[in-house]
């Protein structure tokens, strides 16, 4: 900064010069002035106008000067400048010389445009000059009009929102709120301002709001509540999104919230979630939920004893076909009731499905107390009922299950309480049962079969039964069929019609086919070993066996262990199987057939293949089932089907077998209509390897039928 008094700084620094200088100077400060500058004189003759001017009004310097100033300005002014100047020089007081104000100017184009304007007095050898210097206030104005509309916009969304908004300082006291939450909690905005929001909150939710904010304390996030506040009509959800405005202290922390009305939301949520759990008609728990509650208790280890009845009302099909569904849910609704008014509170009640219930009845201390309350249920149900038709009597089956007595978890006390039900019902219904060691062994074969099944498996408790194929023509022995065969300990021999199905339920079928292609193979390898020489061999294969992607090497890795050639061995696939799947299961024959093996579609005729599906399976056999070769009789001329499957087979290049060949008759009639082969009692039954391979011995001698 310069130590120059301010008079040497302006006009004083311009002193120095000379005259001619002094006015260059004053003309370039004059031209490079960013604001216009115009001088008039007493009469307000305009005598000097600047570049800046010239810019600002539009007019250039020539049209404005020697002409009255009032022509740069908007018409009010224009009219009473004159006497504004006159006044002034007359020793009125001005109220503009040194003061600045914003006023407005009047361009060439006639536009008005505000405008600063400060006004110097200038006393000269020609008298008074006056010196307007003028600043554009255009754009500076613009700029307030923008921010006053945006502020303006703002607030018209604060305002006519419908959400709430609010915000709060740090000790969560409302600071401001919009229109549509002072509306909501039905106090004016001022009102409101200044007191805590918890004042609001519903007072289970306040601990919930405490802790939220303390999060946003803690990690300067955003936070999401859902609480209940009060409000004119009770009580309504809000879903506030909070979000903190962090200070460096505490104190100076604010918080933003926007919330959201969800009562109806979480009312429908709430139902939701009472239908997922409860059953409509009744009320009561549904069966998700029961076993729910029921694995709870069982898991927390709260009950010490207790029974599980299980409930199901005789002949309710019937009710519901004689009396109607309305009235039979009416009957339903009753039933649930009663049931309820004989329990204590704290028993727990499910409708399980259709016109079965559930009572779990905690701490009864022996089955004696848990009967008491049992027949009190089934004396309730069986009380008649009040139907349009007239009165009504319904009976229930219950049986009841032991904790801990019949089992730990809730698998168990259910399973066999339904058992129990069920030995009820066939006892004649209406009656109670409890469970008993006697139904427990019931329960208990479809595990020991399981079980059973595996250990046949590991230590060879299965053995092989094979029967012969003879061809019709010449009464040759053409192969022989593998069938599995299972003697258990206990009970005796288990027909694979049993086992074989269950074992398929259960992933045992491919152990089972693996177990009968390895001892096949052996046997094959055996009879070898012996000098026999071995016809075909034909095993069963389950229909999981053609949902393996590795079917073809297993059986390789087997048949290769013990050097038997895939060509010794067919395959029977039966007729449904080889419908279910298509594509895949093609390609899966037509490698087994590539590799060698042999394939026979097994039961043909029960499957109702198309010829058009037919002629693609890569089969090389057909075996015409059982049904169809047992109703050919002594005077059976023809049989369409059988005619039709021979005819068939042989135009698609395979060999027709017939199977369960039982009588001479059957035998005559399929040779006279050129089947191949024929299987069954008549020819021979299944035989055990021993007598299989005797009879192999003798296979050079063709064979008559027995
Ligand atoms: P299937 O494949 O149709 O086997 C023929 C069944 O008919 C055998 O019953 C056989 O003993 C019986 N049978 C043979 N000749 C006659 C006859 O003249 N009259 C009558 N009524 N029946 C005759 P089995 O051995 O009880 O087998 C029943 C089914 O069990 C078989 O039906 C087959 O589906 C399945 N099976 C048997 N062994 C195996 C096996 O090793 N693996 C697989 N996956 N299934 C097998
Ligand atoms: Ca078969
Ligand atoms: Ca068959």
């Amino acid at each position: 900064m310069s130590s120059d008094s301010p008079s040497t700084r302006c006009q004083g620094g311009l002193r120095g010069l000379d005259l001619h200088t002094r006015a260059q100077l004053q003309d370039a400060l004059l031209d490079a002035a960013v604001d216009g500058i115009i001088a008039i004189d007493g009469h307000g003759i305009v005598q000097l106008f600047n570049h800046a001017a010239e810019l600002l009004f539009g007019y250039d310097a020539d049209e404005v000067l020697g002409r009255n100033i009032s022509m740069l300005m908007p018409g009010p002014h224009a009219e009473h400048h004159d006497d504004y100047l006159r006044a002034y020089q007359g020793g009125k007081p001005a109220n503009i010389i040194g003061i600045g104000r914003d006023v407005e100017g009047r361009r060439k184009n006639g536009e008005v445009f505000p405008m600063h304007l400060s006004v110097g007095e200038a006393k000269t050898e020609q008298g008074r000059l006056f010196i307007g210097i003028c600043h554009d206030l255009s754009s500076y104005k613009q700029a307030l009009l923008n921010l006053r509309n945006a502020e303006l916009r703002y607030r018209d969304i604060i305002e006519s929102q419908t959400e709430l908004i609010m915000r709060l300082d740090a000790q969560l006291r409302l600071t401001f709120c919009n229109p549509a939450m002072a509306h909501f909690l039905e106090e004016s905005e001022e009102q409101m301002l200044g007191k805590s929001l918890l004042e609001f909150i519903h007072p289970d939710d306040r601990m919930l709001v405490k802790r939220q904010f303390e999060a946003l304390f803690n990690a300067h996030l955003h936070q999401q509540l859902q609480v209940r506040m009060r409000c004119s009509g009770g009580e309504r959800w809000i879903d506030w999104r909070v979000r903190a405005l962090s200070t460096e202290t505490r104190d100076g922390w604010e918080f933003q919230g926007l919330g959201l009305d969800i009562t109806e939301h979480v009312h429908a949520r709430e139902q939701a979630r009472f239908l997922a759990a409860h059953d409509p008609l009744t009320g009561l728990s549904n069966r998700a939920s029961f076993v729910e509650n029921l694995r709870g208790l069982l898991e927390q280890q709260t009950l010490h004893h207790a029974a599980l009845l299980y409930i199901n009302l005789d002949r309710f099909k019937l009710t519901n076909e004689s009396l109607g569904q309305n009235a039979a849910d009416q009957i339903l609704k009753t039933v649930a009731t009663r049931i309820r008014s004989a329990l204590s509170r704290h028993d727990l009640l499910a409708r399980l499905g259709a016109d079965h219930f559930a009572v779990l009845i905690g701490d009864v201390s022996s089955a004696g107390s848990a009967a008491v309350v049992a027949q009190r249920v089934l004396a309730r149900i069986n009380e008649p009922y009040m139907t349009p038709a007239g009165a009504f009597n319904l009976t229930a089956s219950m049986g009841v299950s032991l904790y801990p007595e019949d089992g730990y978890n809730h698998e168990q006390l259910l399973r066999k309480a339904e058992a129990a039900v069920h030995e009820a019902k066939i006892n004649g219904r209406n009656e109670l049962v409890f469970f008993s060691e006697r139904l427990n062994e019931q329960l208990h074969s479809t595990l020991e079969l399981e079980l059973g099944i595996r250990q046949a498996l590991s230590n060879d408790g299965f053995t092989l039964h094979f029967q012969p194929k003879y061809q019709l023509k010449d009464g040759s022995l053409q192969g022989m069929e593998v069938l599995l065969r299972w003697f258990h300990p206990q009970w005796g021999a288990v027909s694979p019609t049993r086992f074989i199905p269950f074992a398929e339920g259960v992933g045992l079928a491919r152990p089972i086919g693996e177990w009968v292609v390895r001892h096949t193979c052996a046997q094959i390898k055996a009879w070898r070993e012996q000098g026999l020489e071995v016809p075909s061999l034909a095993i069963n294969l389950s229909p999981q066996h053609f949902n393996e992607p590795s079917l073809r090497e297993w059986l390789d890795r087997v048949i290769a262990e013990y050097g038997v050639p895939a060509t010794q061995l067919e395959l029977e696939i039966t007729e449904g199987t080889a419908l279910s799947n298509t594509d895949t299961l093609l390609d899966r024959l037509r490698q087994l057939r590539e590799a060698g093996f042999s394939i026979a579609i097994d039961d043909f005729g029960t499957g109702y293949s198309s010829l058009s599906y037919l002629t693609r399976l890569p089969a090389t056999t057909l075996k015409i089932d059982r049904a169809f070769v047992s109703r050919i009789q002594a005077d059976t001329q023809h049989d369409p089907v059988v005619e039709a499957v021979i005819a068939l087979g042989h135009s698609l290049g395979m060999q027709v077998v017939a199977e369960g060949v039982e009588n001479a008759v059957q035998a005559a009639f399929l040779a006279s209509k050129g089947c191949d082969l024929v299987q069954g009692y008549h020819f021979s039954r299944p035989l055990d390897a021993e007598t299989a391979g005797a009879l192999l011995r003798d296979a050079a001698t063709p064979r008559t039928p027995n």
